[in-house]
């Protein structure tokens, strides 16, 4: 592990604790200016089947790319290439490193809106994406903003939820354009019965994660969202 990144070793207690062979590391955890987290996710060197052309132990993804910090340093520092760039929306702090991340890797950006510069491949609701060697799904979670996702890996219960929740029973603001919070509290009761029995850790788009009782988590921002 390198300083200023942490692992997860994501395990889902539901599924008799099988561990996850990815390896999550949020490479904007010591940004310093205004940014959202950035988690790369890859294989763990040494896993089963390389799922790669070239040979790399799993596909190399950045889930949101944050803002204000070298996000390309950050990503080299663990790899040399990226395979992809999932966003879960594209509010400024989630896509402002994007441009010097497509000059670095020449990569490809997945999200649900490509009418936004920041898109270029269409994920859709309940649509599919490989991230490491896991399968994520998506579901389309407005509320935030109308393009925001939330992709989860029902097999090692891990969750992306982008600006949709946070720790400790907090959720994304809806005062910004597109922000409606009928259609948060909705997104959130969706996601809620989406991941119900499977869900160990959820990564989200700013703050820590939330790996102690995920599912409570979600309940207290579902209820502080009604407020
Ligand atoms: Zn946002």
């Amino acid at each position: 592990m390198t300083a200023g990144t942490r692992e997860w070793a994501s395990r889902n207690p539901e599924a008799g604790g099988r561990r996850t062979t990815d390896v999550i590391r949020n490479v904007a955890r010591d940004a310093q200016g205004m940014t959202s987290n950035a988690f790369l996710v890859t294989g763990r060197p040494g896993s089963r089947a390389p799922a790669t052309d070239d040979g790399e132990p799993g596909r190399r993804v950045l889930v949101d790319c944050g803002a204000n910090y070298d996000a390309v340093a950050a990503v080299r520092e663990h790899v040399d290439d990226l395979d992809a760039v999932v966003v879960t929306h594209t509010h400024p702090d989630h896509v402002d490193a994007l441009p010097a991340l497509r000059e670095a890797f020449d990569v490809r950006t997945w999200g649900y809106d490509t009418s936004h510069d920041a898109v270029d491949e269409r994920l859709g609701d309940r649509e599919t994406v490989q991230l490491g060697t896991a399968t994520f799904e998506t579901l389309h979670t407005p509320g935030h903003k109308n393009d925001h996702l939330c992709l989860f890996d029902d097999e090692n219960g891990v969750l992306f939820a982008g600006d949709l929740v946070f720790a400790d029973g907090a959720f994304g603001r809806t005062d910004l354009a597109e922000g409606d919070r009928e259609r948060l509290v909705d997104s959130i009761d969706r996601l809620r019965k989406w991941v119900a029995g499977d869900l160990g850790a959820i990564h989200t788009g700013h703050g820590r994660s939330i790996e102690t009782t995920p599912e409570e988590s979600l309940e207290l921002s579902a209820r502080a969202a009604r407020v």
